[in-house]
């Protein structure tokens, strides 16, 4: 990998983001940093320079607004032509939400359609051979949906679209409106906060994950796409808690990123913990 090697990784500002910056640097990677806000991503890229490393870059980026990522890709096409590496990371959960209808939009707009904004306007720029990285979790495998036929209908690879995930992460959103989230058998979890508290999350990142798949069928032998789980790690998402450092957690995500191109069989639809494949 050289400073010819170009990333971009969303949510950079701090957390698993921030590290995975700073890794990609150190391993000679010219590396942009975006953050939604201008302030918080300038003084995260101060930080990074004042450790030595100076190619890091940085571009306002927020994912759910298009015009800001349509500014983005205008800037990044003007200075670097082009990608090598996306690394979808910005993601939230609604935990703490008062509204909780409010919290399930903006955390499957953030972790889905987010991800889907950025990918979309990027694809042209992304160069032959290049990554794509989803910041998933465990919490949006399969086997979180307590209903057969959902789990059915997004699980069937041949008849896996967009269209199909955009349906089921909005008809998600229905059963969010209608109180029906447990009644339906969308994802429930033992956290010990209530089942539902993390459901939007775990849809979203199971819409996440599907894309992931779709997006590596339509890309084989162009780009490799893939999904990891970072594991439960400590960054202000967790409020701090976590059996896993951020150096830890953004591991798989740096090592799916720099597998050397001569590797044979380099993965492409697949989804990691610790460096090894499990199942969606
Ligand atoms: P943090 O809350 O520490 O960081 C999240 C980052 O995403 C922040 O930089 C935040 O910006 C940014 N962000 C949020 N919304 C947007 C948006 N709309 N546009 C651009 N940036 C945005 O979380 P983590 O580092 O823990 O999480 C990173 C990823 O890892 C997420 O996708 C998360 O779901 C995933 N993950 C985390 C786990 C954990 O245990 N920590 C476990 C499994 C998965 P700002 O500072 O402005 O809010």
């Amino acid at each position: 990998w050289s400073k010819d090697t170009v990333a971009v990784v969303t949510g950079a500002n701090k957390g698993i983001g921030l590290e995975i910056v700073r890794q990609l640097a150190q391993n000679g990677v010219t590396t942009i940093l975006t953050a939604r806000n201008e302030g918080r991503g300038q003084s995260a890229v101060s930080l990074l320079k004042a450790e030595g490393l100076q190619n890091v870059d940085f571009h306002q980026l927020e994912v759910t607004d298009l015009k800001s990522v349509e500014d983005f890709v205008a800037w990044l096409k003007q200075q670097y032509s082009g990608l090598d590496i996306l690394i979808n990371n910005a993601g939230i959960h609604s935990y703490g939400y008062t509204d909780k209808k409010q919290g399930a939009r903006e955390v499957i707009g953030t972790n889905y359609y987010g991800v889907k904004n950025v990918t979309k306007e990027l694809l042209p720029l992304i160069r032959t051979g290049g990554r794509i990285v989803n910041v998933s979790s465990k919490l949006g495998q399969l086997e979180t949906l307590n209903n057969k036929e959902l789990k059915d209908t997004i699980s069937t690879e041949e008849h896996l679209s967009e269209n199909l995930i955009d349906l089921f992460v909005n008809q998600f959103l229905e059963a969010v409106n209608k109180g029906e989230i447990s009644k339906q058998g969308w994802p429930t979890c033992e956290l010990g906060v209530g089942p539902e508290a993390f459901s939007d999350y775990s849809v979203s990142k199971i819409g996440l994950n599907a894309y992931t798949k779709l997006l590596a069928s339509q890309l084989s032998s162009r780009l490799y796409v893939n999904s990891f789980c970072p594991g439960y790690t400590q960054t202000d998402m967790t409020g701090g808690l976590g059996d896993k450092t951020v150096k830890e957690g953004a591991d798989t995500g740096v090592w799916l990123a720099l597998l050397p191109p001569s590797s044979h069989d380099l993965p492409s639809g697949k989804f990691f913990y610790e460096r090894v494949q499990i199942p969606f």
